[in-house]
């Protein structure tokens, strides 16, 4: 059978039609960056709107593109949570809809689980991927250490005290005038600068668990900002922003890696492993503890459908599945989530 699979919790409209075996037919990905740049950040009222105008003509896409229709499917998955509510109720309800009239079943996934199990897709991981392994979920909304112990089975490590990674990425951007999400800008800046220049604070290291902060640093960036920089300047700081990120983001993995021992791989997802420097200093962790460092590709690490059509594949493989009158919830902790 085929699995239907809706994204639609924060800015990304996404659908994918996946095998039963994760084999993926047809994916699509809707940025509604456009839409939300001249606010400098995510509006919820237009981000549901958003999802409502575009979701029906990119479920049609996805299933032409897999060459079916809605007959041919024997489940939907939908983001049900955590997230911005009105988009959550547009996905799932429309998930509910194709499950009621095909009557085959809906699984309600969880966005934050959905980015647990990518890493386990076919595609990622050929040879499998066994529990447990350390997770670090570093996005613009979420920044934490999960050990993924199977589906259903999430014990968080640690997670920011303040703001998400890719939340930090984005308001030191700004300061440095760059465009939102400034994420990738500050790190093209960041090409050539010195990474030395500025000595930026990183916040809690070596301090034991794996709780990250980052509103330390993003002060640091603003006093530097406000003292007045060249071109040259706005490199280095651009840099060394980038390089304590790293280093931070290295030193909690290490504490948390100590705190799964039985860890199989160390996995990196959300937009900010798309960074080079970041990925470079988790690699080097994962070396030395004797693990791979599993990263999926930019697109799956990113919002995407896929890995909510694969976290309802494998929660279809337990027997499981959700009745029609769940309820989408914009607060939905993974630790709460045991099957
Ligand atoms: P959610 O937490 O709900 O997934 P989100 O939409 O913010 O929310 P993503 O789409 O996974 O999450 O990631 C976007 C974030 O990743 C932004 O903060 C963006 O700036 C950051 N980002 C993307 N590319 C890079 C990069 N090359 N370097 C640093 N940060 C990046
Ligand atoms: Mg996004
Ligand atoms: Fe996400």
């Amino acid at each position: 059978g085929l699995v239907l699979g809706l994204e639609s919790s924060c800015d990304e409209t996404a659908a994918a039609v996946l095998r039963a075996d994760g084999t993926v037919l047809a994916e699509a990905v809707l940025s509604q960056l456009a839409d939300h740049a001249p606010f400098g950040g995510v509006v919820p009222e237009i981000a549901a709107r958003a999802h409502l105008a575009h979701l029906p003509a990119l479920v049609a896409r996805v299933l032409a593109e897999a060459g079916t229709t809605p007959a041919g499917l024997s489940a939907v998955a939908a983001t049900s949570g955590p997230g911005l509510i009105g988009g959550l109720i547009v996905g799932a309800s429309f998930g509910k809809g194709i499950a009621a009239a095909r009557d085959i079943p809906f699984i309600a996934v969880n966005h934050l689980e959905a980015h647990a199990l990518s890493p386990r897709l076919p595609s990622v991981s050929p040879e499998g991927l066994p529990f447990p392994y350390l997770l670090l979920l570093l996005s613009g909304g979420h920044c934490q250490c999960v050990a993924v112990e199977g589906v259903g089975q999430h014990r968080r490590l640690g997670s920011t005290l303040d703001d998400a990674v890719g939340e930090a990425f984005d308001k030191s951007a700004k300061l440095l005038g760059l465009p939102w999400p400034g994420g990738p800008h500050l790190e093209r800046l960041a090409v050539g600068g010195d990474p030395a220049r500025f000595p930026l604070p990183r916040p809690l290291l070596g301090r034991p668990g794996c709780d990250f902060s980052f509103s330390g640093l993003k002060t640091a960036v603003a006093q530097q900002v406000a003292k007045g920089l060249d071109e040259a300047g706005r490199r280095h700081l651009a840099a060394s922003f980038q390089e304590a990120v790293a280093a931070t983001l290295a030193d909690r993995a290490r504490h948390a890696l100590a705190m799964l021992p039985a860890a199989t791989a160390l996995v990196v997802a959300g937009g900010v492993a798309a960074n080079g420097a970041v990925r470079a200093a988790l690699a080097e962790v994962a070396r030395k503890a004797g693990l791979p460092l599993v990263a999926p590709p930019i697109r799956l690490c990113t919002d995407n459908a896929v890995m909510v059509a694969w976290a309802g594949i494998e929660r279809l493989r337990l027997g499981l599945s959700d009745p029609l009158d769940h309820a989408p919830r914009p607060r939905w902790p993974l630790d709460s989530l045991a099957a």
